[in-house]
């Protein structure tokens, strides 16, 4: 019988092993570490699955058991995968937009309103820009409400080709003169980087949208002008590609950047595209900038706006967006969704009632 001290002396024994394994885990990792910024260096795949391979084949061979191989296979196999984790954490971190980089909420300024780290900024608009009396309208009940922002599309990026495609420039006129009489800052849609240097004198937000998110020219671009940027989530991208797109922008210079999450495209067919709520307190946790949730193309339902709006406060983004039509039914794209101004007053009180009674204001 094995008596209380041979089990003392073996657990002695297994807890001295323990710490080796752990000593020469970490050794393995700096050196993997170390191979990893040589890589990069050369621009080679950190991941190298034939050398991995490689490595399990003469650790098999070197194998005298008692461990059989398929379990050598299973634990080497984690141990591989925990360095590269290590690694994929500190390029997660060093990226630019990262939390990791900078602690502080970044705080981007639109003609004086202060979007990030405070009060919920609420920007309403219409889909697009049809008219100047139809974006006047629209305007004039924003400015009314004591709100700084208007949205509206010149540039549309359609489903179709035989869609309203926007106003374009013409489009970007009427913003204009309506900023101009209202005071209000505009919040447009740049679809491609031909149209950009022409549209800075018109706008004060760049908006690049869900469809764009992954056009990495467009990025980088608006990278390199002194306007804030609106990035809008990808449809089908997930938080990983989203930061790096936002990462593409802030290489070059602009750090004035908000995030959009505008649903994602699911199996779900009861709404336009599925909210990811949780990507709010994930990006706001990963990342130091804004971010805003568009309500109307997330739902495209006009009945889950107020709901989603108060969601998108109370789980801690730092905006809303939600598009407004003085006559939705006519509208030329998005009719079934937006809100009429009737419908925008009672959203409005409704989510000022909501965030007093939540003090989120
Ligand atoms: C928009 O905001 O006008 C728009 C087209 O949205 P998204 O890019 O999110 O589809
Ligand atoms: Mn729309």
């Amino acid at each position: 019988m094995m008596s209380k001290q041979d089990l003392g002396e073996l657990r002695g024994r297994i807890d001295q092993l323990n710490n080796n394994i752990l000593d020469l885990i970490n050794e393995r990792t700096a050196i993997v570490q170390e191979i990893g910024k040589l890589k990069e260096k050369q621009g080679v795949n950190r991941y190298d699955p034939i050398r991995e391979r490689e490595m399990l084949n003469v650790l098999k061979d070197a194998n005298n058991g008692p461990l059989p191989d398929g379990i050598l296979e299973q634990v080497f196999k984690s141990i591989f995968m925990s360095a590269l984790e290590v690694q994929q954490d500190e390029q997660k971190n060093a990226l630019l937009v990262s939390r990791a980089r900078k602690a502080e909420d970044t705080i981007v300024n639109v003609n004086g309103q202060k979007i990030g780290g405070g009060e919920p900024t609420f920007i309403y608009g219409p889909c697009a820009v049809e008219s100047y009396e139809q974006v006047l309208a629209v305007a004039q009940s924003i400015k009314a409400k004591g709100l700084t922002m208007i949205r509206g599309g010149a540039y549309k990026p359609r489903t179709s080709p035989y869609d309203f495609q926007g106003l374009g420039l013409e489009g970007l006129k009427i913003l204009k003169r309506v900023a101009d009489e209202t005071g209000l800052s505009i919040v447009t849609e740049i679809i491609t980087p031909a149209h950009l240097e022409e549209a800075l004198e018109y706008i004060d937000v760049i908006q690049i949208g869900a469809r764009n998110m992954q056009n990495f020219e467009l990025l980088k671009e608006a990278g390199m002008v002194d306007k804030p940027v609106l990035l809008k989530r990808g449809m089908s991208a997930t938080i990983s590609e989203f930061v790096n797109a936002a990462e593409y922008i802030i290489s070059k210079g602009n750090t004035e950047i908000m995030l959009c999450e505008r649903g994602i495209r699911t199996y779900e067919t009861a709404t336009r595209n599925t909210l990811d709520i949780s990507a709010v307190p994930i990006l706001k946790q990963e990342t130091h900038l804004p971010v805003f949730v568009d309500v109307t193309h997330s739902t495209g339902r006009k009945d889950l706006l107020l709901p989603t709006a108060k969601a998108a406060i109370a789980v801690g983004a730092d905006g809303v967006m939600a598009e407004v039509h003085p006559d939705p039914a006519v509208a030329l794209s998005d009719s079934a969704q937006q809100m009429n101004l009737e419908q925008f007053d009672t959203f409005y009180e409704e989510m000022n009632r909501f965030m007093k009674t939540h003090q989120t204001i």
